[in-house]
Order: C-alpha cells, then structure tokens, then sequence
C-alpha cells in the first residue's frame, strides 16, 4: 500500500462528528471529479475512496450514488449521483445553492468542521509522497476559483500553501514537512502526522551521523551525537508546548541550542550573550534532556 493510500485509508476510518458531517461531504463533492446540477461524481483509483464518497453523500443526503469500474491496466472507480432529482436534492439541501463555483464557508459551524471538509477535499483530489522520498502534499483542484478560496481559507488557519496551473484550475502544493505536519493534523491523520516527525528527526540524525562520519575526529562524532540528543529532547519540548514554559536559564540554552545545531558547546559558549561555562552549559542541556525524558514516560 502507497503512503497515500495509508493516509487516506486512515482518513476514511475516522469518526466524524455530527456537526461536521455536512462539511466532509461538501468537501469530498465540491473537489472530486464535477459538482454541479449537470453531474456529481468523483473519479479515483481507489475502491476504498469510491466508497468513502457514497458512505459520505448517503449519511448526510440518504442518496446512494452508484460506482462504476473502468480502466484495464490501472483500474478507475467513478461514483455518480445519477439521478437529476437527486443532485437538486444535494444542491437544494444546502445554502450554496446552484453556485458550485465557490466555498460556502457557513457549512463550517465549529472549528472542526473545516478540518472535515478539508479531509473530504483531501479525499477526493490530493495526494501526499512517502516522507522516505520526498516531503510533498498537494491538492489538484480543477476549477481556479474553488483552489483560490481554498488557498485563503488555508491562510486564515496560518497554513500557506503554493500553487501552480492544472489545466482550467491550480494545483495548491507544499514540500515542507511541518506544513504537512499541520495538515495531517487539520485533517486528523495523527497517526501519520507522527510517521512525518519520525522519518524527519530519523533523516536529520542520518545526515549528521554521516557528516560525522566524514570526519576523522572522534570528537566531534561526539559533539554530533550530544547535539542530536538536545535538539531532539528541546523539538519534542517545542511540540508539546512545554519550552516556554522551563526555566529561563533552560530556555535560554535551548533556543542557544536551536540557532546553532552544530556548535560545540565551546562555542555555544562564544556566541551567548549572557556569560557562559561549557560546564554551566552541559549541565543545562543535561537538565533538559533529564525533562524531556521524564515527560516522555
Ligand atoms: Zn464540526
């Protein structure tokens, strides 16, 4: 199984809140295949997502769109409300009307709704490569309008994402892990948010033990391996929300830490502007670890 399809896979297993049902499937519809009076389907190949969008459309609307095979070498699914009345039913239902051309943003009730339509969206046009290979998250929309308010609406949650042309519409993409890491998030993915933190704090351990490698001296070897074990032990602090709040000597050794990954501690030292010992400093580091550990377990 692709990366991708692990991440959608943990998307469609997810519980869904009442308030946020409305928004899911919005979002699933709006950036599947078309969204309009004249058709509704979304097209993709995985049978799983397929499903996912006719489990989504029957919940909210009691409509079951119908899945069609295609595709000899690779297969495709399409799913397709059919009927005409009930793609008005879907359209009417809603206050977005017959303008399929932009978000309705009051489908968002609470906070958690647009997380929702955002896993729907993911669901039915994005893609994620395996962090293993390349940081890369992206969402192929087809229609120009409906990617801009995307875009902005990203923006609002601090989220910024790039875009490009795809045909009639824009491809809105990102290659930095903690952007990815947010969406993951957003969208509930937890699970594989963690896979993202994992591979990177393993990838940049990688390259510094390498980089150490290339060096004769054991010393610095050492030197690498104390400062993998800092920043690791200060990121996770970052993440948990507890950085700021440790006492300000520690706090200060960190973000010192934080500037300059590769420093010794001699010359950490140096570019303090509060005067430091090595000793002084190592037991900071120690003091942190000794934190980071203990909440750990
Ligand atoms: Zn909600």
């Amino acid at each position: 199984m692709s990366f991708c399809s692990e991440v959608k896979s943990e998307l469609l297993n997810l519980r869904l809140s009442g308030c946020c049902l409305s928004a899911y499937s919005y979002g699933f519809m709006l950036f599947g295949r078309s969204f309009s009076i004249k058709r509704i389907a979304l097209q993709t190949a995985s049978e799983d997502v397929a499903k996912g969008y006719c489990n989504a459309i029957f919940t909210s609307y009691r409509i079951k769109p119908q899945i069609t095979k295609g595709g000899s070498k690779r297969p495709t699914f399409v799913a397709e409300v059919t009927s005409e009345a009930d793609r008005l039913k879907i359209l009417a239902e809603n206050d977005f009307g017959m303008n399929t051309e932009l978000i309705d943003d009051t489908i968002f009730v609470r906070e958690c709704c647009f997380g929702a339509f955002v896993r729907g969206a993911f669901l039915a046009c994005g893609n994620i490569n395996d962090p293993e290979k390349e940081y890369r998250l992206e969402f192929n929309v087809k229609l120009e309008t409906i990617a801009l308010e995307l875009q902005a609406l990203f923006l609002g949650v601090g989220i910024s994402l790039k875009s490009t042309k795809l045909g009639k519409g824009l491809k809105l993409y990102t290659k930095d892990s903690a952007v990815i890491e947010d969406l993951l998030t957003l969208m509930g993915a937890s699970k594989h948010t963690l896979t993202i933190m994992d591979t990177k704090i393993m990838k940049s351990v990688k390259n510094n033990i390498n980089r150490a490698r290339n060096c004769d001296s054991a010393n610095i070897s050492k030197t690498v391996e104390a400062s993998i074990k800092q920043r690791t032990a200060i990121e996770f602090l970052e993440r948990a929300d507890r950085l700021e709040s440790l006492p300000i000597e520690l706090l200060e050794a960190a973000n010192l830490r934080k500037a300059n990954p590769d420093a010794t501690l001699k010359e950490l030292c140096r570019l303090s502007t509060t005067p430091l010992t090595v000793s002084g400093l190592n037991h900071r580091f120690a003091k942190i670890i000794e934190i980071y550990e203990e909440i750990k377990k």
